[in-house]
């Protein structure tokens, strides 16, 4: 395992003991499932631990096309010649690797008969079309995250699959942390930094009344980054915070009106 200091590791700051319960799941072989807004340092976090514990990551955005097949692999013509091509999932479990699958719940439902296997006693991947029955071997993990804050009752995770994972929550940094995270992110001074994690707690606490999410840490980055780029503040909240958050003309205003306060 490498050292958590280690310069070619994707930087990551905890949370919490979200390293130690991943290296755990990881060493028993169990799946685990990330719960959290979006934005909120998931996937960093998942490209932090694959580096950490020296094992290939292979990450799938999920979308409501998403099928089994993508996951796994399929038939492709190649000069002539059909050839069989593994999928990320696939792949993950050959090598032992780490297999993310970003907002799970998009998918469609046939992904869930192919991870059921995999996230049991069992720990086999079933591949009809090429009649294999594939044991994961140490090192695979299967990882997945699903944005709870959505209200979409339609995709919620089904009790038989989200009760085969391990689960840990996520939700924005502290507001110390995530200062030295958008500062180190986007190299502005934390005294800036900190009006921006500032203005974010306000926001948040607005989310669920007139905005469907809060304003992410990703966000924060991009307004810092801009902002040390030499962008006026305003320019920046406009374009990485207000716009991205709603389309509604009263809610800008008030996002505008909660930035004036801060600043
Ligand atoms: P999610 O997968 O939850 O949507 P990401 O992992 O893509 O979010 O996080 C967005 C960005 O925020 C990352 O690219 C990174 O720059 C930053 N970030 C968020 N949390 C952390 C953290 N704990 N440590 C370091 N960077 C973080």
């Amino acid at each position: 395992m490498k050292d958590v200091h280690s310069p070619d590791l994707p930087v990551y700051t905890p949370q919490s003991d979200e390293c130690e319960v991943f290296e755990t799941a990881h060493a028993n072989g169990l799946p685990l499932l990330l719960k959290g807004p979006t934005g909120c340092g998931k996937t960093r976090f998942v490209e932090h631990m694959a580096a950490r514990l020296g094992r290939p990551l292979y990450t799938v955005a999920c979308h409501d096309d998403l099928s089994a097949a993508d996951l796994i692999g399929r038939y492709l013509l190649k000069g002539g010649e059909t050839v069989w091509v593994d999928g990320p999932l696939t792949r993950a479990v050959r090598e032992g690797g780490i297999c993310y699958l970003d907002e799970v719940v998009e998918a469609r439902k046939d992904v869930t008969v192919v991870l059921h296997p995999l996230t049991d006693d069992r720990r086999r991947l079933v591949i009809d079309r090429t009649g294999e029955d594939l044991p994961a071997p140490e090192g695979f993990m299967l990882v997945a995250s699903y944005n709870p804050g959505y209200q979409n009752i339609l995709k919620k995770l089904k009790p038989s699959t989200r009760q085969r994972f391990l689960s840990i929550g996520f939700d924005f940094p502290q507001p110390d942390t995530e200062i030295g995270i958008v500062a180190a992110e986007s190299g502005l001074d934390r005294a800036r930094a900190g009006a921006l994690v500032r203005l974010a707690g306000h926001i948040r606490t607005l989310s669920g009344m007139d905005l469907e999410e809060g304003v992410s840490t990703r966000l924060l980055i991009y307004a810092a980054s801009l902002i040390a780029g030499g962008m006026k503040v305003e320019r920046a909240l406009e374009a990485a915070v207000i716009e991205p958050l709603s389309d509604e003309a009263d809610v800008q205003q008030a996002l505008r009106d909660l930035a004036a306060s801060v600043y």
